[in-house]
């Protein structure tokens, strides 16, 4: 109990971490540009969870993300391709404003950085207010596969439980679940289902801490959770995940522990009603091996680099555990309960004013 009590969790690095990957990445970090929303979701979340979201200017980062929305042209013959892009590097005008978008033949969103930028404007307390809706529902609906996956654009790309994922996000977060054909969803994550229980990233694939996390997480904000599986099977999906605890988690059998797994498999685990169960002083102590005490941030492994996903999930995977100093987290939509309280606010006030 000794060893538990005397690691510290370095709040105060992890701020300046978060702070430098929103504002001056180093160069190594050049090719995830086409990415870079996703960056500043584990940024802007991470100091969520951490409580510090005074320290970043919240008018311009909700100005930039909506700079990165890609609106109907005035034809509207871009539909399909609506959402959000990750960066600016395709070069289309800046533009905030609601709309109509500017055509460019190359132009479209990413499943997951519709999903990304959503929560981004959700956690920087905007109220989507200039957020097409429908556009990005019908951007959405044009991505999903005959066999129930999701492609990430639409002139595609790998198909798999990673976007299943981020379309039942972006349904969750819009309270439309138009864009999704949710049986053919629900089939596919039951195809998924391996021969030891897990969910891998499509069928006949291997059971992984991450799908497994994918498919649990959108069946519970589908609110299907317990009509797909039975109670024998989520015996069996508990057990899977339960097994996946060396100190900290692996993401698959006989694989090293990982930081994020302590994340991904602790979240499942939380929404299958059984993380209490887990051994949180070996998880703690696995996750503080990995913090880097000079710079901040999270590695995947003691003694490699941190990143903004390892520091992000790091940090979930503590709070989890109730980390003293950290926000709760929503282990389903993965961000701060704070910001899916105001989306609840918002979902609300939708619903009245659509009555
Ligand atoms: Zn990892």
């Amino acid at each position: 109990m000794a060893d538990f009590e005397s690691v510290d969790f370095l709040r105060e690095r992890h701020v300046r971490f978060f702070q430098r990957c929103l504002y001056v990445l180093p160069e190594r970090y050049a090719p995830y540009e086409t990415s870079r929303l996703t960056i500043a979701f584990f940024s802007l979340s991470g100091l969520d969870v951490l409580g510090a979201l005074d320290v970043v200017d919240r008018h311009s980062l909700i100005e930039w993300i909506y700079s990165l929305q890609i609106l109907p042209t005035a034809d509207q013959s871009n539909l399909q391709r609506c959402g959000f892009r990750g960066s600016s590097h395709i070069g289309v005008p800046y533009s905030s404003s609601k709309g109509p978008g500017a055509p460019h033949p190359y132009d479209s969103g990413h499943v997951t950085m519709t999903y990304t930028g959503l929560a981004c404007l959700l956690i920087l307390g905007d109220d989507l207010g200039r957020v097409d809706r429908a556009a990005c529902v019908s951007g959405l609906r044009a991505l999903q596969l005959e066999d129930g996956s999701f492609y990430a654009v639409p002139e595609g790309s790998e198909n798999d439980m990673r976007f299943v994922y981020c379309a039942a996000c972006i349904c969750f977060m819009l309270d439309d679940w138009s864009g999704m054909d949710r049986q053919k969803t629900i089939d596919y994550i039951r195809r998924s289902t391996s021969f030891d229980f897990g969910i891998g990233q499509g069928a006949g694939l291997e059971s992984h801490g991450g799908s497994t996390f994918c498919a649990v997480a959108s069946l519970c904000m589908m609110g299907k959770l317990r009509e797909v599986f039975s109670e024998r099977e989520l015996g069996r999906l508990r057990r899977w995940c339960v097994l996946r605890q060396q100190n900290g988690f692996q993401g698959r059998p006989n694989k090293p522990v990982d930081t994020c797994y302590s994340f991904w498999v602790g979240a499942t685990l939380q929404l299958l009603d059984v993380f209490q169960y887990t051994n949180f002083e070996k998880n703690r102590n696995y996750i503080l091996s990995t913090q880097d005490r000079l710079v901040g941030g999270f590695a995947k492994w003691p003694d490699s680099h941190p990143d903004p996903l390892h520091t992000y999930f790091g940090i979930c995977g503590l709070s989890l555990m109730g980390e003293a100093g950290l926000q709760p987290v929503h282990a389903a939509l993965n961000i701060s309960l704070r910001a899916s309280d105001s989306l609840r606010r918002l979902h609300e006030c939708w619903r009245r004013s659509r009555t």
